[in-house]
């Protein structure tokens, strides 16, 4: 099979809401008067994001989550992708598990294929996704990184750390019972993307960001681009590992540390971390629960630059995890 038997089986479907879609040299899509598009790429590499022979239905769906998620932590509407993708080879099983997976999610949220390019080389996937933002009064209402404020709450969406202990597992430096591997195999391999969420936070957060990297690490960058530091109680982030009872982990042989480490710097959980005005209280859970997603309040913006985490009694903790950095 060629590349373009391969483009037009796999990945070529009739335009949804684009003007033109697979096919040209362009993809055209119309903007809707007095909105902003919003515009992320994010590239999956074989061995890197994921393991080699991983279930290429999951792949789809995560090459494409991923992108996604960017786009709830902006507050924008999915409308479109493109999908570069480099192949070893043609191997057709894989084609069409992967693009089952793909679509799957892309369905789920109304955001159609469009474009790409492939190309044979090393497995490695890169999708550009398009968002839509509306401007009102002249004003984005898209949500940043750089909008928070002292005195205002601090947010996490979801659990966190279950992708991380999959991840041990799967390497093998961890030993996880069936069940709660199949539960954290899951969040790893087939996240959910906070779209809904982030819409509905559009005008209520005054900044947010995806945890894809790990929570302290992603909670920093917004700090660093509001200029202001937070105090994050560890009372709070604790119980969010997995839904599941602290003491299920604790009987599993996951320790206290190794819960807390999962929670704060675990990577690939994206759940959506963000601030907001204590005014705003009700609103957040207003949203939250509008997007049939869970909020906590785990700390709040103060005017110190950097990050402290604090005990239920307000004390120090000092904690040694950090997150992830490709060239660290
Ligand atoms: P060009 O040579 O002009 O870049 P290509 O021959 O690479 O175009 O691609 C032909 C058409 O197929 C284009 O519309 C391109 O956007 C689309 N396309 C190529 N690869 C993919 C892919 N993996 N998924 C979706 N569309 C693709
Ligand atoms: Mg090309």
């Amino acid at each position: 099979m060629g590349e373009f038997d391969l483009i037009a089986r796999y990945f070529t479907r009739p335009a949804a809401r684009a003007v033109l879609g697979v096919g040209d040299d362009c993809a055209l899509l119309q903007p809707v008067p007095g909105t902003q598009l919003a515009i992320s790429s994010d590239m999956l590499v074989e061995g890197r994001h994921f393991f080699a022979g991983v279930d290429p239905f999951t792949l789809g769906h995560k090459a494409l989550a991923v992108n996604l998620s960017d786009l709830a932590a902006c507050g924008a509407k999915p409308l479109a992708f493109t999908l570069a993708l480099a192949l070893p080879q043609v191997d057709e099983a894989w084609l069409a598990a992967f693009s089952k997976g793909l679509f799957a999610l892309a369905d789920a949220h109304g955001c159609e294929l469009v474009g790409g390019d492939t190309t044979q080389g090393p497995l490695n996937i890169c999708i550009t996704v398009f968002g839509e933002v509306p401007v009102v009064s002249g004003k984005s209402q898209a949500l940043l990184r750089s909008g928070a404020k002292t005195g205002d709450d601090v947010y996490v969406s979801g659990t966190l750390g279950d992708a991380r202990l999959a991840l041990d597992a799967l390497r093998g430096t961890l030993a996880l019972p069936a069940d709660l591997l199949a539960q954290a195999r899951r969040r790893l391999e087939q996240p959910a993307p906070r779209v809904a969420l982030g819409q509905a936070l559009r005008g209520i957060a005054s900044a947010a960001i995806d945890v894809s990297d790990g929570l302290i690490g992603d909670l920093g960058h917004i700090l660093r681009a509001s200029g202001a530091g937070a105090t994050i109680n560890i009372a709070a982030v604790t119980p969010l590992l997995a839904s599941r009872a602290h003491a299920d982990w604790a009987s599993a042989g996951i320790g206290d540390d190794r819960q807390l480490e999962c929670v704060l710097a675990g990577g690939d959980d994206y759940e959506l971390a963000f601030t907001a005005p204590a005014s705003a209280r009700e609103a957040v859970q207003a949203a939250a629960q509008s997007a049939g997603t869970q909020v906590t309040r785990i700390g709040r913006m103060d005017a110190e630059p950097g990050l402290r985490l604090v005990d239920a009694q307000g004390k120090a903790f000092i904690q040694r995890f950090s997150s992830f950095d490709h060239f660290q």
